[in-house]
C-alpha cells in the first residue's frame, strides 16, 4: 500500500450547525439531540446536527400528505419539469456536493466527482423522462358491454431510509422514481451522512417542487427510523442498508401491512472460469473490491478461482493492491479513502484478523495504518475455508477473499452459497459458458467480463438475504404505483344481461 498522509487531524472547533430537517419546504432544527457528523479520514467535526425527534416525523408525514394531495394532481408533464429543474440545479452544485461527500464519507473527490454527482444527475435526468410514460395498459373487453383500462396511480407517502455509503445516489435512488410516480416522501438518511440529501432537498424546493412533497427528517435508527417504518401514516417504505436493519423495518411496517422494498447488503462473488483473461479479471477484481473502499454492497467480495488461474490471479492482484494509493480523500490522485468510521474500520481489521488465525492466508493488506483516521489497507485474503466468517459474512471494506474452484459445476456451486444475492461476475471467454453463469448464478444482476457498472436504465436490486423490489430503471416505478382497474359499462342500457342471473325479474 502507498499511503499519503497529509490528512493528519486539524484542531476541533465548534462545527457549524445545521438544521437536521427539511419539512414543508423549510430548513427546520429537529427537537432531537444534537449530533456532530465527523470527517472519518481526519476525525475533525463537519456539522453539528440538530436532529428529528417523533414529533418531526410525524410533521413530516402530515406534510408530505398534504404535498401528496397537490403533487399527485401535476401532469406528467409539470413532473417532469420540476425534476428536469432539479437535475440542473445538482449540475450547478456538483462541486459543493461532491466536497460535502467527501467531508462526511471520506471518500475519494475522483469518485464523488466523477460517479456519486453525474450518476445522480443522469438517475434524476432518467426519471424525469420516464415521469412521461407512466401509462396504464388498454384491456380487454368484456361480453361487449364494457371496457377496461388500467390507471397506475401514485401509491402516496413513501417511507424511505438509507444508509450512509452513497448517501447522495441512495437519496436520489429513492426520492426520485417516487416523485415522477406521483408520491410525495419523507426520507431518512443516515445521521452519519445527512449533507448532501439535506442539500438536496433545498435544490427540489428551489427547482419548484411543491412544499411538503419531499420532506427530510435526520435521526438514528432506532428512534427515528423505527417511529417512521412504524408510522400508520406511511402507504410504501423502502429501505436501502443492512440484512438485519431492513428485516427490522419489514417487521416495523408489517404491524400496519404497509407495503416495502429492501435493498440489503451483498457477498458478490467474482467467478474466474479456467479461460478467462487473466488480466482482465485481475484488473477487475481489484477495482470492484475496493471501489468507495469496498463499502459497497455490490463490491467483488469473494473471487472464486479456476485452480489452473490461481496463482497468477492472487500474485496479480496482490501486486496491483500493493500500488494502488490510500489517503487524503480531497486528493484527487487517492484511489481508496478513508472508511466510515474508526469503530467499523476495526470491525473490518477484526474480521481479518480472525480470518488470520483460522488459517486463511493474507496475501496483502491486514494491517493497520499508524493514522488517526478511519484508514485500512486494500487486503487480499486467499486460501479460504468455505465455512468461514469471512467468506460467509458481510465484511463492508477493502477486503478481498479468493478460493479455488475446481470447474464450472463447482465455480457455480460455491457462487450460490451464500444467502444473499445482490450481484455477481462471470469471467470467460467462452460464450456458453457466460451465458450458463448468467442464468444459473442467483443473484439480482450478473456481469460478464466487468463488475460494478450500473445504468439508470437498467434495474438493481437483488433476492434473498438482498432484499426484493428494484431501484433505478422504470422497474422501480412498481414500487411506488398501485394498479387500478376500471370498467366502464359502454351500451346505457339500465338492465343488463348478466342481472338475470342474480335475479330473474324483467
Ligand atoms: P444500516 O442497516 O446500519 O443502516 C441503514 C439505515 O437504517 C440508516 O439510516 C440507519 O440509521 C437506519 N436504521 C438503523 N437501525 C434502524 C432501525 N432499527 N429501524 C429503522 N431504521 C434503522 O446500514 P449502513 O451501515 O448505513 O449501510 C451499510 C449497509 O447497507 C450494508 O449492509 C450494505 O450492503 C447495504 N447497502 C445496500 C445497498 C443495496 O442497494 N442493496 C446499497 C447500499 C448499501
Amino acid at each position: 500500500m502507498s499511503t499519503q498522509t497529509t490528512t493528519s487531524p486539524t484542531p476541533i472547533g465548534n462545527p457549524e450547525t445545521i438544521p437536521g430537517c427539511w419539512i414543508d419546504g423549510k430548513a427546520r432544527d429537529g427537537g432531537g439531540p444534537s449530533y456532530t457528523v465527523v470527517n472519518p479520514a481526519t476525525g475533525v467535526p463537519v456539522a453539528a446536527v440538530a436532529l428529528a425527534d417523533s414529533i418531526d416525523v410525524d410533521d413530516a408525514i402530515s406534510s408530505a400528505r398534504s404535498g401528496f394531495a397537490s403533487w399527485s394532481l401535476r401532469t406528467p408533464g409539470e413532473r417532469s419539469a420540476v425534476l428536469t429543474a432539479l437535475a440542473r440545479l445538482v449540475e450547478r452544485d456538483a462541486e459543493l456536493l461532491a466536497a460535502q461527500e467527501v467531508s462526511q464519507t471520506g471518500k475519494p473527490i475522483r469518485l464523488a466527482r466523477e460517479f456519486d454527482v453525474p450518476g445522480s444527475i443522469d438517475n434524476i435526468d432518467f426519471f424525469a423522462g420516464a415521469a412521461r410514460n407512466l401509462d396504464g395498459k388498454a384491456s380487454a373487453e368484456y361480453s361487449g358491454q364494457h371496457t377496461s383500462s388500467i390507471r397506475r396511480e401514485p401509491v402516496g407517502v413513501v417511507g424511505s431510509i438509507t444508509p450512509w455509503n452513497y448517501p447522495l445516489q441512495m437519496a436520489v435512488w429513492k426520492v426520485i422514481p417516487a416523485l415522477a410516480a406521483g408520491c410525495a416522501v419523507v426520507l431518512k438518511p443516515s445521521e452519519l451522512t445527512p449533507l448532501t440529501t439535506l442539500h438536496l432537498a433545498r435544490l427540489a424546493t428551489e427547482a419548484g417542487l411543491p412544499d411538503g412533497v419531499f420532506n427530510v427528517v435526520t435521526g438514528t435508527g432506532v428512534d427515528v427510523g423505527a417511529h417512521l417504518a412504524g408510522h400508520r401514516g406511511i402507504d410504501v417504505m423502502t429501505f436501502t442498508g443492512s440484512t438485519p436493519v431492513g428485516r427490522a423495518v419489514m417487521a416495523q411496517a408489517a404491524a400496519n401491512g404497509t407495503r416495502v422494498q429492501l435493498e440489503l447488503g451483498g457477498k458478490a462473488p467474482f467467478v474466474v472460469f479456467d479461460d478467462a483473461d487473466l488480466d482482465a479479471a485481475v484488473h477487475g477484481a481489484v477495482a470492484a473490491s475496493l471501489i468507495n473502499g469496498g463499502q459497497d454492497c455490490t463490491a467483488a467480495t469473494r473471487a472464486i478461482v479456476a485452480e489452473s488461474l490461481y496463482d497468477g490471479f492472487v500474485d496479480g492482484v496482490a501486486a496491483l493492491m500493493e500500488q494502488v494509493t490510500v489517503g487524503d480523500p480531497t486528493d484527487s490522485a487517492t484511489d481508496v479513502g478513508s472508511l466510515i468510521t474508526t469503530v467499523h474500520r476495526d470491525r473490518v481489521h477484526a474480521m481479518v484478523q480472525r480470518a488470520r488465525e483460522a488459517g486463511a492466508r493474507i496475501v496483502t493488506g491486514g494491517e493497520l495504518p499508524d493514522h488517526p483516521g478511519a484508514f485500512y489497507p486494500p487486503t487480499l485474503v486467499a486460501d479460504v475455508a468455505e465455512d468461514s466468517e469471512i467468506y460467509r459474512d458481510e465484511v463492508f471494506g477493502p477486503v478481498l477473499t479468493v478460493s479455488k474452484h475446481y470447474g464450472d459445476d463447482d465455480a457455480i456451486r460455491r457462487a450460490n452459497d451464500t444467502a444473499y444475492g445482490l450481484a455477481a461476475s462471470a469471467w470467460t471467454t467462452n460464450l456458453y459458458r457466460a451465458q450458463r453463469a448468467s442464468r444459473e448464478i442467483n443473484a439480482g444482476c450478473v456481469w460478464v467480463n466487468d463488475h460494478i457498472p450500473i445504468i439508470s436504465e437498467m434495474p438493481h436490486g437483488g433476492i434473498g438475504a438482498s432484499g426484493f423490489g428494484k431501484d433505478m430503471s422504470t422497474y422501480s416505478f412498481e414500487e411506488y404505483l398501485t394498479i387500478k382497474h376500471v370498467m366502464s359499462d359502454i351500451t346505457g342500457v339500465a338492465r343488463k344481461p348478466w342481472h338475470r342471473t342474480v335475479f330473474r325479474l324483467d
